[in-house]
């Protein structure tokens, strides 16, 4: 079956063909280890995967590799570190911060049902493959060094003569444009208000390593020439997809293009750049002031949005409702009505044997036509299809989900209100009496904490 993807770089819908079909390498970037992911974060994250899952379909497991990066450098990580830690020395203190922060987004993502890529690279175990293009680029005449920076200048690419792609193609703008519209107050060490750091000197306590290109303080890398260097080691100089949010095509994956393809004297860095929509909550832009951020793990483990918790695979089924290029607006009705779909199709598919579907695949390969392949998993239960609806959930990464009564939900909440009650009466004898019924009812509770400490109660049915 044909696959077509729409590229960001043509602006058109292309048939895909990889470079080596034995060998298909997919680049996504990732997260920047400091918080809890959110919403917005979880959308490339699920879109991705669903593309991972088809091409693993189409050229076989063993024959897709899939990378994508932990950024674990970088001034928010050093900020919390520094705020979290504050006894502790600042590497010390940053290591725990990424950590806990990676474990976190691997929980949270796992719950939404998608696998785990091929390699997951971190930035500061590849600092030597960045300073390598470095030193490439500033070879080439590409990058210069100024007061310990060195900065890459999109004039000098544009005036090279060959294979090298324009500035500015991917995100469809012009250096004059964006030399018009830089603003005025540009760093002393920037030659061109559109050059960009490759590598900056670090502040003293700061993580840093020794710096190329004949720097002698040391230094720490700027973002954009992670991607460079980790795509470069694990995927090599030209690959197949480089994916992401529509908010990284520039200046993000306008610099990776120029970097990589400056370094190693190429035309393409991928062959097809894929770029998933924005998301808003409610019809407002999320945004911490306005109220309305919310984390993965607050859908999944608290109440805080549409006042109750939410199915990992209730989450991914109402964000695929909506295609990856779309914008899509995150509603408590979108999950109500997920969540009717999964209980639905996963009690009509207890008892199936996977089965192939064509229909659904036909969907996914047209650039991911999520929103018309769940409109042919409807059309399998309804035509009484059992098995394929459950061999298409099974290739989307839809877990099936027990079904709670709705009565059960309304009386469960009611009962864990009057238990956390007593909880902060220190009636401990009332509120073990609650959990007993409700135990005897199927239900397990789960006492934790929410994302700022304070102590939530969740529960599920009995396996
Ligand atoms: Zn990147």
């Amino acid at each position: 079956m044909e696959l077509r993807l729409y590229d960001t770089l043509t602006k058109e819908k292309r048939n895909f063909a990889p470079i080596d079909p034995a060998n298909v390498r997919m680049y996504v970037c990732g997260p920047t280890v400091y918080d809890f992911a959110h919403i917005g974060n979880a959308r490339p994250v699920i879109v991705f995967d669903v593309l991972f899952r088809l091409l693993r379909h189409l050229y076989g497991e063993a024959h897709v590799k899939y990378v994508r990066n932990i950024t674990d450098v970088d001034d928010k990580i050093n900020d919390r570190a520094a705020r979290d830690y504050p006894g502790l020395p600042l590497n010390e203190a940053i290591r725990r911060v990424t950590e806990q922060t990676e474990r976190q987004f691997h929980d949270d993502v796992d719950a939404l049902g998608c696998l785990r890529p091929t390699v997951e690279p971190r930035a500061t175990e590849h600092i030597g493959e960045m300073c390598s293009i470095i030193e490439k680029l500033v070879a080439g005449g590409f990058a210069y060094v100024e007061q310990d920076h060195v900065l890459f200048s999109p004039s000098a690419m544009n005036a090279a003569n060959g294979v090298l792609p324009r500035y500015g193609a991917l995100a469809n703008r012009s250096l004059d444009e964006m030399i018009a519209g830089a603003r005025v107050d540009v760093a002393p060490y920037k030659r061109d208000a559109t050059d960009f750091v490759l590598w900056k000197p670090s502040k003293p306590g700061e993580p840093s390593w020794p710096s190329p290109a004949g720097i002698s303080t040391p230094g720490r890398p700027g973002w954009h020439i992670e991607c460079s260097a980790m795509s470069w080691k694990h995927l090599g100089e030209t690959f197949d997809i480089h994916g992401g949010g529509i908010d990284l095509v520039f200046p993000h994956h306008e610099n990776e293009v120029a970097q990589s393809c400056c370094a190693f004297h190429t035309s393409r860095m991928a062959q097809t750049w894929m770029h998933n929509g924005f998301l808003q909550v409610e019809g407002e832009k999320m945004s911490k002031s306005l109220g309305n951020f919310i984390t993965i793990r607050e859908l999944l483990a608290t109440d805080k949005f549409g006042g109750r918790s939410w199915d990992g695979a209730t989450l991914r089924l109402a964000m695929l409702k909506t295609h990856y290029r779309q914008p899509i607006d995150w509603t408590a009705d979108a999950l109500h009505e997920a969540e009717k779909a999964i209980f639905d199709w996963s009690d009509f598919t207890k008892d199936a044997t996977p089965a192939r579907c064509d229909e659904v695949i036909a969907a996914l390969t047209d650039d991911l036509n999520t929103p018309k392949m769940i409109a042919e998993l409807h059309a399998l239960r309804r035509a009484g299809k059992a098995d394929e609806l459950r061999g298409a959930m099974q290739l989307l990464g839809i877990n099936p989900v027990v079904r709670a009564p709705v009565d059960l939900d309304a009386t469960a909440k009611s009962l864990i209100e009057a238990r956390t009650a007593a909880r902060a009466n220190k009636d401990w004898k009332e509120s073990d009496r609650i959990r007993d019924e409700l135990a005897a009812m199927g239900v397990v509770l789960k006492d934790g904490k929410d994302a700022d400490g304070k102590p939530v109660t969740t529960w599920e049915i009995a396996r």
